[in-house]
C-alpha cells in the first residue's frame, strides 16, 4: 500500500505569508483552517518509515502536525524519515534541511544540479555526510530509496526533467552546478513495488507539453503545479511584477493551463500543490474554487491522507 500525507500545499512563503496583506492571506489569519503551509508530502510504502518530497521551511511544525512521523514510542532519537528527495533547488524546497540536523541518519536524493547548490553552501555542511548521505539522481533511471540500514524501502522512484527553470536566487549568477542541461526542476514517478500503485509529482512544472501528457495518462494519482490560477494575477493584485511564467510555473486556468492541458488523460485523481497565496482558488467560496473542483481538480489541506 502506497500511503501519501500532503504535509503542506502552499507555494513559497505559505498562506498567510508574513508580509502579505492580501485578501487571501487575511482571511487565513482570521480562520486557521484557510491556513497552509509550504510545499510538501511524506510518503512510504510500508507505513513505518516515510520519505519526504522536499524539505519546506515548515517542515518542523508539519512533522508535528503529522504523527506518523514522530519518533518511536521509547526511543530516545528516532526518526521515521529515512530521506528526502528534491525536486529542485528553491528555498521552500530545501531550507527545511535546516531544520533535520541534530545527526539524524538519512539521504538526501537530489540531481546532482541541486547537490552542487547544497554543497556551493556551507551552511547545509550542518548536515554531517556522515549521517546524511547525499545520492545523486540520474533523469529517467529509476532507483529505490534506502532505509537508513541499507534495506529496501519497496518504493521506485523514476526522476524525470519538468519544464521549468534554476531557482531564482540563482538568476544571474553562476550555477554552482554548471548551466548547461536539465536537472533544475524534475518530477517524480513514485510506485509501490509491491502492488505496482503509483503517483507523479510536480509540484513545479512551466508548461505541459505532449511528452508529458503522454506520461500522465492513465495515473492514479497526480500532484501538479498550481502555484498561480492566471500568470498574471501577481501583478493584478498589485503583489509584484512576476508572472507564473516567470518564476516556472504553469498557471491552472486559461488555454493552455493545467486544467485544460491534463482533461481527458483519464487521470483518477488530481491534486494540485505549491498554490500561492495570490490564488484565489485557495478561498473556500470562490468561484475559481468551483471552477477547479468542476474539473476534477482538489485543492488540499495541510494534513490530507491519501491511501493508494
Ligand atoms: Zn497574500
Amino acid at each position: 500500500m502506497l500511503r501519501v500525507v500532503v504535509l503542506g500545499a502552499a507555494a513559497g512563503g505559505g498562506v498567510p505569508q508574513w508580509n502579505c496583506g492580501c485578501a487571501i492571506c487575511r482571511a487565513a489569519r482570521s480562520d486557521s483552517r484557510q491556513q497552509r503551509t509550504q510545499a510538501s508530502i511524506a510518503l512510504s510504502a510500508d507505513g513505518a518509515h516515510w520519505f519526504l518530497i522536499n524539505a519546506s521551511p515548515d517542515v518542523r511544525q508539519q512533522i508535528t502536525a503529522t504523527p506518523q512521523l514522530h519518533p518511536k514510542p521509547g526511543a530516545l532519537r528516532h526518526s521515521p524519515i529515512a530521506g528526502v528527495i528534491l525536486t529542485n533547488g528553491e528555498i521552500d524546497a530545501v531550507a527545511g534541511l535546516l531544520s533535520m540536523r541534530e545527526s539524524s541518519p538519512f539521504s538526501i536524493y537530489a540531481h546532482p544540479k541541486v547537490l552542487a547548490i547544497l554543497k556551493a553552501n556551507s551552511i547545509f555542511d550542518v548536515l554531517n555526510e556522515k549521517y546524511v548521505r547525499r545520492v545523486p539522481l540520474t533523469l529517467e533511471t529509476s532507483f529505490e530509496p534506502a532505509l537508513p540500514d541499507g534495506s529496501p524501502s519497496g518504493l521506485e522512484v523514476l526522476p524525470f526533467a519538468a519544464p521549468g527553470k534554476a531557482a531564482w536566487y540563482l538568476e544571474g549568477r553562476d550555477h554552482p552546478g554548471g548551466l548547461a542541461g536539465a536537472g533544475d526542476t524534475i518530477g517524480l514517478r513514485v510506485e509501490d513495488k509491491a502492488t505496482g500503485r503509483y503517483f507523479y509529482f510536480l509540484a513545479a512544472c512551466a508548461e505541459v507539453t505532449e511528452q508529458l501528457k503522454a506520461r500522465l495518462a492513465g495515473a492514479p494519482l497526480v500532484f501538479f503545479d498550481g502555484t498561480v490560477w492566471r500568470d498574471d494575477e501577481m501583478i493584478l493584485a498589485g503583489l509584484g511584477n512576476k508572472t507564473g511564467q516567470s518564476m516556472g510555473h504553469v498557471a491552472m486556468s486559461g488555454a493552455s493551463g493545467a486544467m485544460a492541458a491534463l482533461a481527458g488523460l483519464d487521470i483518477d485523481r488530481k491534486v494540485f500543490l505549491h498554490i500561492n497565496n495570490s490564488n484565489p482558488a485557495l478561498l473556500p467560496t470562490s468561484a475559481e474554487r468551483r471552477t477547479a473542483e468542476q474539473a476534477g481538480w482538489q485543492i488540499p489541506m495541510d494534513g490530507t491522507e491519501i491511501v493508494l
